[in-house]
């Protein structure tokens, strides 16, 4: 099976380049720039998680709700784009997984 490793992503329409790269943390959007960059030490399922992560950032941008929430309390879109990710994440992969299973032959 092919890695895993994509080198852009569309989101509503625009295009992101996926940079990786050297870096502290997991991921990093650059919503002006169009990029997110990408820990060049993960792979699999948590270079998964982290592009879907960023892709969370990503939507609140181009939607202007990222204002909004950072008007309301400091890191609250980051609370929120967590809770997606271990929360609501692996709900949807799982009935993903099932549905695809069942429906898919
Ligand atoms: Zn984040």
């Amino acid at each position: 099976m092919k890695a895993y490793k994509p080198k852009e992503v569309t989101i509503a329409g625009h295009k992101f380049a996926i940079v990786y790269k050297k870096m502290k943390d997991y991921g990093e959007l650059d919503s002006d720039g169009k990029k997110i960059y990408v820990s060049n030490k993960i792979k699999d399922e948590v270079l998964l998680d982290t592009i879907i992560h960023e892709g969370f950032h990503a939507m609140l941008a181009l939607s202007g709700l990222g204002y909004i929430l950072e008007d309301v309390q400091d890191e609250l879109e980051e609370a929120l784009v967590r809770a997606y990710e271990s929360i609501m994440g692996p709900f949807l992969k799982e009935q993903y997984k099932e549905f695809y299973k069942n429906t898919i032959k």
